[in-house]
């Protein structure tokens, strides 16, 4: 038992785009709550509701049944799991490491070896579905670790999430969602491409979107960014250095299965470049942008 004097409280570690409605969400489902985040300044509006604010990472294992990490990269979650007041120096029996960021699956696994060792338990539980899908409890989440781990984390996984669909062992879950960025981020950055020509060709961005949406070469990607490329602005939802994050992970996944990953890498270079530009802390489909300076060239 713990201060709170039960065993079903989660601790919340990143308060990030993302993980402001996924605080929101589990504290309306009726959870017991303790959030902790690098920037103090993040933390301000959960403490004028009451909610509890843990001064370290260690201070959220001990209050929770269930820590989750909802952190940009491996660095960020590494930085918050070792250490004196880190997230492993607290775990034991009982208590489960739910890691919800995107990072490399290797670094997952050796993370879960570790937990391992405490005799504590640890799945992957990337998301997919962004901001809107955050704020609505929509979210696909997609799970690695032990199929038992998972029953166990079904219900507060359900509080964010609309699809909890289990993938495999640890590390398996971050394998199914770079397989999902890829995706997105091609696709993001041929769609650009191909509106760019028509816009080179005299085609009006709004009416090229009028055919495309009705059409074949439909998808989701588009519906969520088309007003982005028509007003030429970007505001951060999915920063664009975080897609470019994804597919080197990607890319160190190919690797370790010796699978060649001809396109990606291409496209890879592509949000590289963009980055390199300044636009890494735009939304993704600033990817557009990058596109467009360079056929203005
Ligand atoms: P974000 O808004 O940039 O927030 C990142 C969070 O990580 C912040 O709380 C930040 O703390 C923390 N952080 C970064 N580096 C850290 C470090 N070294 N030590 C401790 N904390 C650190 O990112 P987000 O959009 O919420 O994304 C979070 C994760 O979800 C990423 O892995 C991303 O790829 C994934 N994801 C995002 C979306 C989306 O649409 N945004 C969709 C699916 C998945 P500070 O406040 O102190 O900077």
């Amino acid at each position: 038992m713990n201060k709170y004097g039960d065993m079903e409280n989660v601790g919340f570690i990143g308060l990030g785009k993302m993980g402001i409605p996924m605080v929101k969400n589990i504290m309306n489902s009726g959870y017991d709550i303790i959030v902790y985040n690098r920037s103090k300044d993040k933390t301000e509006q959960f403490k004028k509701n009451g909610v509890n604010i843990a001064k370290n990472p260690r201070e959220v294992v001990e209050f929770s049944k269930y820590t989750i990490t909802m952190l940009t990269d491996s660095e960020a979650v590494k930085s918050v799991f070792y250490g004196q007041d880190g997230i492993l120096n607290a775990l034991g029996p009982g208590k489960i490491f739910i890691d919800m960021s995107t990072i490399s699956p290797q670094v997952s696994i050796e993370l879960a070896k570790m937990v391992e060792s405490k005799n504590a338990e640890m799945i992957d539980a990337p998301v997919t579905g962004s901001v809107p899908a955050a704020e609505k409890a929509e979210l696909t989440i997609m799970v690695g670790g032990k199929f038992e781990t998972f029953e166990k984390t079904k219900k507060l996984l359900s509080s964010m999430g609309k699809n909890i669909i289990y993938i495999g062992s640890n590390g398996y879950g971050l394998k199914m969602k770079m397989i999902n960025n890829i995706i997105l981020g091609a696709n993001m950055a041929i769609l650009s491409e191909a509106i760019l020509l028509g816009e080179a060709n005299g085609i009006d961005p709004e009416l090229q979107f009028r055919v495309l949406s009705t059409g074949s070469a439909y998808s989701k990607v588009m519906d969520i960014k088309k007003e982005n490329i028509i007003k030429n602005e970007f505001p951060p939802m999915f920063n664009l250095e975080h897609e470019m994050k994804d597919l080197n992970y990607a890319m160190e996944m190919a690797k370790s299965s010796t699978f060649p990953l001809i396109i990606t890498s291409e496209i890879s270079q592509i949000y590289e470049i963009a980055s390199k530009k300044g636009l890494g802390k735009l939304d993704f489909s600033a990817i557009y942008k990058a596109l467009r300076s360079v056929y203005d060239e």
